[in-house]
């Protein structure tokens, strides 16, 4: 494949843009390589400048859950558009999109919209210190909740390709506030929490980890924390930028059957929207300004193209009744095509997968924590990555990602992606 006016666009972009990009992964760096230029994206299929078609397996890292330009959701964008794109007001539409998020969602009575998954976050951190009075947190290493200061201690996805998962400008004082612990060790936790007790305001997870690869939470994981939770006065906060209205209409909350303290959302929440929320029993959400004294705002906070995307989403994914059954088979019949083919090859792998998020390790050890998931051999992966890319399917361009499966994608995509892997395991050897 030609990359010709990717190139040339990537270097115009470098010098008025950071590294060329508005968010670090996307420039190859842990690949190599030129990034490829988008020019437009319909169902399964992304379209470059240089006229090249891709299968997508990353989906913009999630939100495109029924495939890209999704009819419904374009018609709703564009509707509203013509009536006013921001009011700074309150409109119908933001009480209709809580309605139903509140309604898909167990255990939540009220939710709040912000503007990305870091600040979704961020707001769920600030109004669990605010509720309990207490400033610590507990996050997990490898986990990522966004680039805000917290939460950049140890963390994973764009921060581990960059070698920066302690980002300089995060101070020592907001450092030492976030206690560091292991994913899938409830024993490092307990430790934690004796150390500190009636410190800690919050214990922030990602249910299904995904930025370290995926990772499942062991059997008894999610259920141990809840109850270190309880057992202490800490609220349990589930990132489920990823895992909300993916893995269930409910996410991992539904999906494990455990409730959280206070969840926060991203991704398939806007459609593909700039939009994240988090939301809680009343008694939390009650302690926000202006009810309440934690403050949190946003200009474009509820911003009714954002709004009419997410509601086109959800009212699709809550009106059919199988969707979740669905990517969960074809994320499955993925995994065994894939599996086969690197068995067949003989190349040392692991996968992971829960529901339609998945993720390929070069090692055979389990990847169970972000240590484990450093295991996998990079140069292989870089290799597998480029070997696809030329076959034409497109993967996270690192190896610590979790490729998102779209209902948009066919059969017939998925066993083009299984052929080309065979293909592709050959100069892997
Ligand atoms: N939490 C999780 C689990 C994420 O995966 C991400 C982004 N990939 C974020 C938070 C941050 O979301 P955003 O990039 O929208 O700020």
């Amino acid at each position: 494949m030609l990359y010709q006016r990717s190139s040339r666009l990537f270097a115009e972009a470098e010098k008025v843009i950071p590294g060329g990009v508005n968010s670090p992964v996307r420039a190859f760096r842990a690949v190599g390589g030129t990034p490829i230029f988008v020019k437009s994206a319909k169902g399964a299929y992304l379209y470059d400048e240089d006229g090249n078609r891709l299968i997508d397996y990353i989906n913009s890292w999630g939100p495109m859950i029924l495939g890209h330009a999704y009819d419904p959701v374009v018609e709703a964008i564009t509707e509203k558009a013509k009536l006013g794109t921001s009011f700074g007001m309150p409109t119908e539409l933001e009480t209709e999109i809580a309605a139903l998020a509140v309604s898909m969602v167990p255990g939540i009575d009220k939710i709040r919209f912000v503007n990305s998954g870091t600040e979704a976050c961020m707001s769920a951190v600030r109004l669990a210190r605010g509720f309990t009075k207490r400033d610590k947190i507990i996050k997990f290493a490898g986990c990522y909740h966004g680039h805000s200061d917290s939460f950049l201690i140890q963390a994973g996805s764009g921060a581990i390709t960059f070698g920066t998962p302690n980002s300089p400008g995060v101070t020592a004082g907001t450092a030492k506030d976030t206690l560091l612990a292991t994913y899938n060790d409830l024993d490092n936790v307990r430790r934690l929490i004796d150390a500190n007790p009636k410190e800690i305001a919050a214990i922030i997870i990602e249910p299904v980890a995904g930025n370290m690869g995926c990772i499942a939470p062991a059997e008894g994981f999610l259920e141990g924390l809840r109850a270190l939770c309880d057992a202490d006065g800490i609220l349990l906060i589930f990132d489920e930028v990823m895992t909300g209205f993916r893995l269930a209409k409910g996410g991992a909350q539904e999906l494990f059957s455990i409730q959280a303290d206070i969840v926060a959302f991203g991704k398939v929440i806007g459609g593909g929207l700039p939009v994240g929320a988090f939301a809680a029993r009343a008694e939390i959400m009650n302690y926000l300004a202006p009810l309440g004294p934690v403050y949190q705002a946003g200009t474009l906070s509820g911003n009714p193209l954002a709004m009419a995307a997410g509601l086109a989403m959800l009212r699709q994914l809550n009106a059919d009744g199988n969707i979740f059954n669905r990517l969960e088979e074809k994320t499955a019949y993925l995994e065994k095509g894939i599996r086969e083919v690197l068995t067949a090859h003989a190349i040392a792998h692991t996968i992971n997968r829960v529901g339609s998020m998945i993720s390929v390790h070069f090692d055979h050890r389990p990847v169970t924590d972000f240590k484990s998931a450093g295991n996998g051999d990079n140069e292989r992966f870089r290799k597998f990555f480029h070997g696809l890319v030329e076959a034409g399917v497109y993967i996270a361009p690192s190896a610590y990602e979790t490729w998102f499966i779209s209902d948009a994608l066919t059969y017939d995509d998925l066993d083009f992606t299984i052929a080309a892997i065979d293909k592709v395991a050959k100069s892997l050897i």
